[in-house]
C-alpha cells in the first residue's frame, strides 16, 4: 500500500465530534476518512471517554464510517474485528496490572490531597475504575491550580502523572497515554511515525501530539494554547476552522503535501 497516510488517530470530543453543533460529525470528514479506511488506512478514536460513554455516543451520532481501533480512558486498546471491539489483552492486562501496583501506592496520600483541594477550591473529587483520585474543577482556572499541585506531588511518585483534560483531571501510568497506546497499535499494525496522523485539541493529546509516534500532526482551531503551539513548533498544521472541519482540512492538505490529491483518495484511479 501507497498510502502516506495509514494510521489515523483523532480524539473525539472537540476533534471529531462537537457535542453541541448541528451536524456534530460534518459530513467531509466521514468521506475523507471512509475513503481512506477503503484504500487499506486504519482509523483510531483516542479518548479519555469510557467504552458505554464512546458507544453510546458514537450510535446517537449515526456516523457512516467506524474506527478500527479504540483506545479508551486514554490507555486502553480495543481492536474491531467484524462485528464488536476486542480488548488487546497483552497491552490491556499490563495497564491494568501497572496501574494497579502505582494506586497502591498513591492511596495512602488521598486524604491529603483531597483536604487540600477541599480547603480552596469548591471541587467535585470522586474515585472511579479508572483513577482513586478524580477532580471536576468548577473552572479552568481553579483546574490550573489544582493541576499545578498534582503535579507538585506526583514529582514524588516514579511513574505516576495527571491526565487533564479542560476541567476533568485523574492520575494515570506515565508509561500509558494516548500517544504509547498509538505507538503500541503501530507496532502491531508495522507501521511507521512517518505514515502516521495524529489530531487533538486538549492537553491530554499531547502526548500523541508527537512527531516521536505521528509525523502528522493537526490541531483544529478550538484547541487549547499549549496543542496549538506544540503542533506549530513540530510543523504541524493549526486549522482556522474548528473541530472536525479543521481536522479534515489538515488531512487533506497533508495528504496534498504527500502529493496525494485529494480527488485521488475520493476517486482512486482505476
Ligand atoms: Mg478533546
Amino acid at each position: 500500500m501507497s498510502l502516506p497516510i495509514q494510521l489515523i488517530s483523532t480524539d473525539f470530543d472537540g476533534t471529531f465530534f462537537a457535542e453541541f453543533e448541528n451536524l456534530p460529525v460534518p459530513e467531509k470528514i466521514q468521506t475523507l476518512i471512509g475513503q481512506l479506511q477503503a484504500r487499506g488506512a486504519k482509523w483510531v478514536i483516542n479518548t479519555g471517554r469510557d467504552m458505554s460513554s464512546l458507544m453510546e455516543t458514537l450510535a446517537r451520532a449515526r456516523i457512516s464510517v467506524q474506527p478500527d481501533y479504540l483506545v479508551l480512558v486514554e490507555r486502553e486498546i480495543h481492536c474491531h474485528d467484524g462485528s464488536w471491539y476486542v480488548g488487546v489483552e497483552e497491552w490491556n492486562q499490563a495497564c491494568a496490572r501497572d496501574h494497579k501496583a502505582l494506586f497502591a501506592r498513591v492511596r495512602v496520600d488521598l486524604p491529603g490531597l483531597m483536604a487540600w483541594v477541599n480547603a480552596r477550591f469548591q471541587a467535585t473529587l470522586y474515585e472511579d475504575a479508572y483513577s482513586p483520585f478524580c477532580l471536576i474543577a468548577g473552572n479552568n482556572g481553579d483546574a490550573d491550580a489544582i493541576h499545578d499541585f498534582l503535579n507538585d506531588y506526583c514529582l514524588g511518585v516514579p511513574n505516576l502523572t495527571v491526565v487533564r483534560n479542560d476541567v476533568y483531571a485523574r492520575f494515570s501510568h506515565a508509561a500509558y497515554n494516548k500517544g504509547t497506546a498509538l505507538a503500541e497499535i503501530a507496532r502491531r499494525l508495522k507501521i511507521t511515525p512517518d505514515h502516521i496522523f495524529a489530531a487533538g485539541d486538549h492537553l491530554n493529546d499531547l502526548p500523541m501530539l508527537s512527531r516521536e509516534f505521528a509525523h502528522w500532526l493537526v490541531a483544529p482551531e478550538n484547541a487549547v494554547i499549549s496543542v496549538k503551539e506544540s503542533v506549530r513548533r513540530q510543523n504541524g498544521f493549526v486549522s482556522s476552522l474548528p473541530h472536525a472541519h479543521g481536522v479534515a482540512q489538515g488531512l487533506e492538505l497533508h495528504l496534498a503535501n504527500a502529493g496525494l490529491a485529494v480527488s485521488n483518495v475520493i476517486h482512486p484511479p482505476a
